[in-house]
């Protein structure tokens, strides 16, 4: 007997879509090859929020008995593949119900794998990948993050890649004729996609991962509340008012001291403070109260509370003031106001890099401005990309008169 578990770790909402496909396309292959598979979310009972991280789960077993046996959990403690479909997502995901910062490798078996879609390196990913007590396994599939809304779907085939990348990774429970026939048959299945997973099958990327490597850091965590120190009824406190800065010459709004949003973030605005007019816009703009007032007048976005939705970029009234960056560009969440203020030679330096590295503006949720999904697919096939086949619901929808 014998059974395999894989998450898929993805951002709410974007990819909510893209990591039902890869679960149900796990179900479906193992069943062409025998088994049993069952698809589930973690977070089936309770709405997404654009960019949270989130799980769905897939598992494969020998028998029927052994699969109710291991659904019989409410959430695996651990699986044999993670699966992550945004590499921002290494630098640790935070949840909804989960109560700190989880290294992306968390759950992964010792010896199991942690397969990503990227275009950086495995050493660049370890820059920011917690480091584990046990060795394990990075696959890569060079991809960009594959991000759409609800109700579209970016065609792309990053399903049908994941799950031929799956097929070299576990062999035994799913064979790549397997994955084939069942990314055929799928209702989003194509010939064309079939090819795709037997390419990510033979140009998979692999290499081991020791103890030493990775993320040194600790990862945030706070102290749950005890049973006794919990108030009466069902009460949430206000968000206290905030501090003054620098002898009230600034200003410091109070945040939740608990939720860090930035692990919801896969872009993050870098601020030309040159330009800034100090109009007030993307203070008053921001959902989440990122921006410091500084004693200067100008405004500072709080690297740990801002979740990446791009609005103070869109609102901006001075061309180029904020420009939204990926966040696999940052090591860190310091103050880009402190920087500009100690050197503003070297903030300029720092800022141009960040902004003109192609590979760290290209990227987006796909809703900051009208028309941007359009742009970017043609920017795709610009720079040697294919054509993307037809959107929902699939190719093969017509045959099966969906
Ligand atoms: S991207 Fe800008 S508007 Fe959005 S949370 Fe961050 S600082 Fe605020
Ligand atoms: S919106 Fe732009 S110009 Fe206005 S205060 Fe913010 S950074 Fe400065």
């Amino acid at each position: 007997m014998a059974h395999f578990t894989c998450e898929v770790v993805y951002r709410g909402i974007f990819q909510k879509n893209l990591a039902a496909r890869i679960c149900r396309g796990i179900v479906l292959s193992a069943r062409k090859a025998g088994r049993w598979g069952i698809a589930f979310g973690r977070y089936g009972d309770s709405p997404q929020r654009n960019g949270i991280p989130a799980k769905d789960f897939a598992i494969v077993a020998d028998t029927q008995e052994e699969l109710e046996q291991n659904m019989a959990r409410y959430e695996p403690k651990e699986v044999d593949v993670t699966i992550c479909v945004d590499d921002t997502l290494g630098k640790g995901v935070e949840s909804w119900a989960w109560y700190g910062l989880q290294p992306i490798n968390r759950l992964t078996v010792p010896n199991g794998t942690l397969l990503i879609t990227s275009l950086q390196s495995a050493d660049e990913l370890l820059k920011d990948i917690h480091k584990k007590d046990a060795p394990y396994n990075m696959a890569l599939i060079r991809a960009k993050a594959s991000f759409s809304g609800l109700w579209v779907y970016k065609e792309d085939h990053t399903e049908a890649r994941i799950l031929g990348a799956l097929a070299k990774i576990q062999p035994t429970f799913l064979s790549l004729d397997a994955v084939c026939q069942a990314v055929k048959e799928a209702e989003w299945g194509s010939d064309l996609k079939v090819q795709s997973a037997r390419k990510a099958y033979e140009r998979l990327e692999r290499r081991s991962v020791t103890i030493t490597e990775g993320n040194p850091e600790t990862p945030y965590a706070f102290e749950k509340p005890k049973w006794w120190e919990m108030r009466e009824g069902v009460s949430i406190p206000a968000i206290p008012v905030g501090k003054p800065m620098e002898g009230g010459k600034g200003y410091v709004p109070e945040r939740n001291p608990y939720f860090k949003k930035f692990t919801t973030r896969t872009m993050r605005p870098v601020i030309d403070f040159d330009k800034c007019v100090k109009c007030t816009l993307c203070w008053i703009q921001c959902p989440d109260s990122c921006f410091d007032v500084t004693p200067d007048g100008l405004y500072d976005a709080n690297m740990e509370a801002c979740c990446g939705c791009g609005v103070c970029e869109a609102v901006c009234p001075v061309k180029d003031c904020i420009t939204m960056v990926s966040e696999a560009a940052f090591e860190d969440n310091a103050s880009q106001w402190e920087m500009w203020r100690q050197d503003k030679p070297k903030y300029l330096t720092w800022m141009g890099d960040k902004i003109n590295s192609k590979s760290h503006v290209v990227r987006s949720h796909g809703f900051r401005f009208r028309g941007q999904y359009e742009e970017e697919i043609k920017q795709d096939l610009e720079q040697g990309g294919v054509a993307i086949t037809a959107g929902i619901p699939g190719e093969n929808a017509e045959a099966k008169t969906l």
